[in-house]
């Protein structure tokens, strides 16, 4: 016979995990906008893709800074409130390129489990360095690791931020350059959002070599294919000419 406590225990275990995977979507998964509003791409009105390059500024942005300008990509970054306090003049440089600075959290922790206070105190960090180092204040914000988290909404809209995940991750961390540009160019539609690294999060001189190099092979095939570049709040609008 069925024991109706097992029944019931077997229901909340069930539950349970229903409401841990929701969760762990709502947390990760970059289209879904549940914690905090966000976009993961952008309009698909033009031949268009935004390059974004997170956790920097690091010693090695500027070599990046020549490899887009070389190109004539206009891109975005997503900065670190630590790293824009250590290397002030490297996130003036990215400004004064013409690159578009989003807001990345001050000191680039997983906001998963923290508070509302500390998210809020943490995104406020970052905006006043960047603001202070470029005199640019960001509309956009990036979640360490993709992560969000009850507040990050609160804190987004009380700072006038709109949230920006991606379509495609390079994994450029982690991967081989063959691996990075493959993911790229298979990711490279209209309005797409490439997100790459100049930094390894809080890392002094990071190792991006791969970053670089993959920078250097897929831009070419891109503009090949009849691809432009253009920074996230561009990318975003639908009538932009
Ligand atoms: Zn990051």
């Amino acid at each position: 016979m069925t024991d109706p406590a097992r029944i019931l225990e077997a229901t909340a275990g069930g539950l349970a995990l229903a409401s841990a995977g929701a969760l762990a979507y709502a947390v990760r998964v970059p289209s879904c906008s549940w914690l905090a509003p966000s976009v993961c791409r952008g309009a698909s009105t033009r031949p268009a893709i935004a390059l974004t390059f997170a956790d920097g500024p690091s010693e090695s942005t500027s070599e990046l800074l020549e490899i887009l300008a070389r190109y004539g990509a206009p891109s975005t970054f997503f900065q670190c409130g630590v790293n824009v306090r250590r290397l002030p003049g490297v996130a003036r440089e990215v400004a004064s390129a013409g690159h578009e600075i989003g807001n990345h959290s001050d000191s680039h922790p997983l906001l998963a489990l923290k508070s509302p206070g500390f998210i809020y105190r943490e995104l406020t960090a970052a905006q006043e360095a960047i603001e202070h180092a470029t005199g640019i204040r960001p509309r956009h914000f990036r979640a360490p690791y993709g992560a969000r988290w009850f507040g990050l909404r609160a804190a987004q809209q009380r700072l006038g931020l709109s949230g920006v995940m991606w379509s495609t991750i390079a994994l450029d961390w982690k991967m081989q350059t063959g691996a990075v540009v493959s993911r790229l160019l298979h990711g490279a539609t209209r309005g797409a959002i490439l997100c790459l690294h100049d930094g390894r999060v809080l890392e002094h001189r990071p190792d991006i070599r791969v970053t670089l190099q993959a920078v250097r092979e897929v831009l070419p095939k891109l503009l090949d294919q009849g691809f432009h570049f253009e920074k996230v709040t561009d990318i975003l609008c639908p009538t932009k000419s």
